[in-house]
């Protein structure tokens, strides 16, 4: 790494792009040409691209350092191995030193244009401006209809309201980056966590485009994973269903045992025998089961915090050096 001429520290950054990159060589050079483009010419005012290199086995990282060496406003955080999106968000977020800071997929599919009506709103005085998705392109019918329901069942289910169509392409202000930095809990749900952090806060809409380059990161297992940090990390309802179908159930037995005595007395044959016998302890291991299964979740989860290991690893933080602030490393 060669050394930047002490006598003239880079100013300090308003704006600060956060990008996690996961495997995305493909889309690191258009990312900075279309970022770049726009902060230069129209947003006019220092700014900084941190890229968070979450584990990337491709040609990602050494891009990111050609990226840094032509402009030394891109900087980087190399992680020591894959940690996730949420961690890299996060990660991101500690290091960035702008007044605001904005979160972008690396893919494109969050046009850095949008950038300038985040900032514009930032102005008026908002502290957390999400980019609200008009328009999805290039997505699968699936994942459309899956992250539909699943958005209206988590606000139904939460005490937080996400706001509809919303990823991670959001706008904070520097209040908000801060408390966001105290929360450290490791199966994160940023989407709710900013949220729930409160201040003043909007949303702008925008068209999400395809993918430049490459395939999603997000096969249907993180899916799943991430929806269940969501609700575990804001809801209890998957714990309380337990103690629902048990009284239910229990209801229903004393119904059943009700109408059993009544069709012995009158000397009826129906329900004799073991297939019913059967079907109900299977039934009931089911549900027992299910409930220990949700159970292990939290518990799990439990488990993750009460280790309080750090959140991510950092290999290399490039370009961060001549910052008064250090980064916080967990
Ligand atoms: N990503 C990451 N770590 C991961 C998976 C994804 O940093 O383990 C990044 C990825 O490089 C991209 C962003 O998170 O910048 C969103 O991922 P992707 O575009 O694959 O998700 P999708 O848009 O398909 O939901
Ligand atoms: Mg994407």
């Amino acid at each position: 790494m060669p050394e930047n001429a002490p006598s003239s520290p880079p100013p300090r950054p308003i704006l600060s792009i956060v990008a996690p990159v996961y495997n995305e060589e493909a889309i690191l050079h258009e990312l900075y040409r279309r970022v770049s483009q726009v902060m230069d010419a129209q947003f006019g005012e220092p700014w900084e691209l941190v890229l968070v290199n979450d584990g990337s086995w491709d040609r990602s990282y050494e891009i990111m350092l050609e990226l840094h060496e032509q402009d030394p406003r891109v900087h980087i955080v190399n992680f020591s191995r894959n940690f996730g999106h949420q961690i890299a968000i996060t990660a991101g977020m500690d290091y960035a030193q702008g007044q605001a800071v904005v979160i972008i997929d690396a893919d494109l599919q969050d046009p850095p244009e949008v950038i300038l009506d985040l900032a514009a709103k930032w102005r008026e005085g908002y502290e957390v401006v999400y980019a609200i998705r008009r328009e999805r392109k290039g997505e699968t019918w699936f994942k459309l209809w899956t992250a539909k329901m699943f958005y209206r069942i988590i606000n139904k289910i939460t005490g937080v309201n996400i706001p509809l169509d919303t990823g991670d392409f959001r706008l904070l202000d520097r209040k908000a980056v801060d408390a966001l930095r105290q929360i450290r809990e490791h199966h994160r749900f940023m989407r709710g966590l900013s949220v729930w952090i409160g201040f003043r806060q909007t949303g702008v809409t925008y068209v999400r485009e395809e993918r430049f380059a490459g395939e999603t990161k997000y096969p249907l297992r993180k899916m799943l994973k991430f929806a269940m940090d969501g609700i575990t990390s804001f809801s209890y309802l998957p714990l309380q269903l337990a103690t629902y179908m048990g009284f239910t159930i229990a209801g229903l037995s004393i119904l059943g045992i009700i109408l059993t005595i009544i069709l012995r007395l009158s000397g009826s044959k129906a329900f004799y025998g073991q297939a019913t016998t059967l079907v109900m302890v299977l039934f009931l291991g089911g549900i027992q089961l299910i409930s220990l299964g949700i159970i292990g979740e939290y518990l799990g989860r439990i488990y993750d915090e009460v280790k309080n290991r750090p959140l991510y690893i950092v290999d290399e933080a490039v370009g961060f050096e001549k910052r008064e602030t250090g980064p916080t490393y967990r």
